[in-house]
């Protein structure tokens, strides 16, 4: 797939899975041994989500997956298609090697084990719930979030997807807030109205570690982001703020964000 325009100057090509996922998804670094870390917040923000009884449906796409999986562990065992998408082939390769199980990939068991845990399962089953995602996630796909057309035209049902997440996606391709919106309404395509979407993303954040370089980001706030939502034709189901514990004044070398959100919406 060809750059776009929002992306070119971003530094998305700087961007090393490896280094990502060892500075924001380490067992340190995932905040797993924190009381209100941010790694157990965003897994339980998306399990209450998907178990309210209003997700419903075949598809679900995640946008801009990155190299990471922790935003699929709920939605795996509601949905029986599950699409995972990014930009850099890098991310997409990453991703396939850890659905294959091939070599000493990334190991995401302590993120598995916690949404076990929220399933009201044993840890142990964590085996059992890598085996669905497996089974389920039946593509890795390249996408645009800055094309009106963000995938190719046959990846999915002309109808589109019944749900859609995206985590720290649009507002890190995005140099400004006209640009994210946009993108907002780029992917809203891939949905069918009356679809749900699950975005969880950084407030206030310039930049992030994505790599050795730093790597821009839009710095957002509630209200904007609300704003985005009404103009690209979502109803707000609930928005909700994640602020990092106070003892943690050591995590701006990798990123310089004042929280995170996590939006339920709904496409009118
Ligand atoms: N969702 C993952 C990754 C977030 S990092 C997580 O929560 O861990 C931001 C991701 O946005 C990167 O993987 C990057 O490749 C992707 N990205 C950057 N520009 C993009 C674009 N134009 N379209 C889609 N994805 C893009």
């Amino acid at each position: 797939m060809e750059q776009s325009e929002g992306v070119k100057g971003t530094s998305h090509e700087s961007f090393v899975p490896s280094i990502f996922l060892q500075n924001f998804y380490s067992p340190q670094s995932a905040g797993f041994g924190q009381k209100d870390g941010l790694g157990p917040w965003k897994l339980s923000c998306l399990h209450r989500a998907f178990t309210e009884g209003d997700i419903r449906g075949d598809l679900l796409i995640d946008v801009g997956s990155g190299p990471s999986l922790y935003q699929v562990l709920s939605g795996c065992e509601v949905f029986s298609k599950v699409l995972l998408t990014d930009f850099l082939e890098v991310n997409r390769q990453e991703l396939k090697s850890w659905l294959q199980g091939e070599g000493a990939n990334f190991d995401w068991t302590p993120f598995i084990k916690y949404v076990c845990e929220l399933e009201g399962r044993s840890p142990s089953e964590w085996t059992e719930k890598a085996a669905r995602l497996r089974e389920v996630v039946s593509d890795v796909l390249p996408i645009d979030v800055h094309r009106a057309q963000p995938m190719a035209p046959d990846a999915l049902p002309s109808e589109g997807a019944d749900c859609l997440v995206s985590c720290f996606c649009l507002e890190s391709a995005s140099p400004d807030v006209d640009t994210f919106t946009k993108a907002l309404g780029n992917i809203s395509k891939l949905l069918r109205p009356g679809g749900h979407l699950l975005l969880i993303g950084a407030l206030q954040e310039s930049y992030y570690l994505g790599g050795p370089e730093k790597i821009p980001v839009l710095p957002l706030n509630e209200s904007q982001i609300c704003t985005s939502l009404q103009e690209q034709g979502f109803t707000l189901i609930r928005l909700e703020v994640h602020t990092p514990p106070r003892d943690i004044t050591d995590t701006d070398d990798i990123s310089d964000g004042r929280g995170c959100f996590f939006v339920k919406a709904k496409k009118n």
